[in-house]
């Protein structure tokens, strides 16, 4: 059975680092330097997914409007039109969204809520154990 965003959040849990929208720039790169993440999802009431904001979003608001823009709210510099998974998305499914899209971070998203994130760190991990499982069964199967 293919490996299904399901599986990745029951592995890695579901707990995702999320901020309101008049949080400004400064105080979300302290949360992700805290966190150590590489990016939070920006949620309305009821845990509605209104944006996300990575650290590279972090890098271009620096590097293109200079250190002012650190007071400015993260709902300034956050991208808006956010691509979302679901848990019966397979692996293969969200790499292929992430890499054609060219992002590293998914939010999971069910009845409309935030329930979880996937990063391209999930996915390499989740794939390095896929590719060994299936080595050993091979192996297995020739052993016996
Ligand atoms: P990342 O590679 O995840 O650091 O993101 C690179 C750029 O894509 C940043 O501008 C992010 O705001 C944006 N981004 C990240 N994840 C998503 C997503 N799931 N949907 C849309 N844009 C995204």
């Amino acid at each position: 059975m293919p490996v299904s965003v399901r599986h990745m959040l029951d592995a890695k849990g579901r707990n995702v680092v999320s901020v309101s929208r008049d949080k400004t720039i400064a105080e979300v790169a302290a949360i992700l330097h805290e966190n150590k993440i590489g990016a939070v999802v920006i949620t309305s009431l009821e845990e509605r997914i209104a944006g996300i904001f990575t650290e590279r979003d972090l890098v271009r608001s620096v590097a293109v409007n200079g250190a002012s823009v650190l007071s400015q709210p993260v709902s300034s510099a956050m991208t808006t039109n956010v691509t979302r998974c679901h848990e019966d998305n397979s692996l293969n499914e969200v790499m292929e969204i992430m890499s054609s899209g060219r992002f590293r971070h998914i939010p999971v998203e069910e009845q409309g809520r935030l329930v979880g994130i996937i990063s391209i760190g999930d996915v390499v991990k989740t794939r390095i154990h896929e590719v060994e499982t299936e080595a050993e069964q091979i192996r297995a199967y020739i052993a016996s």
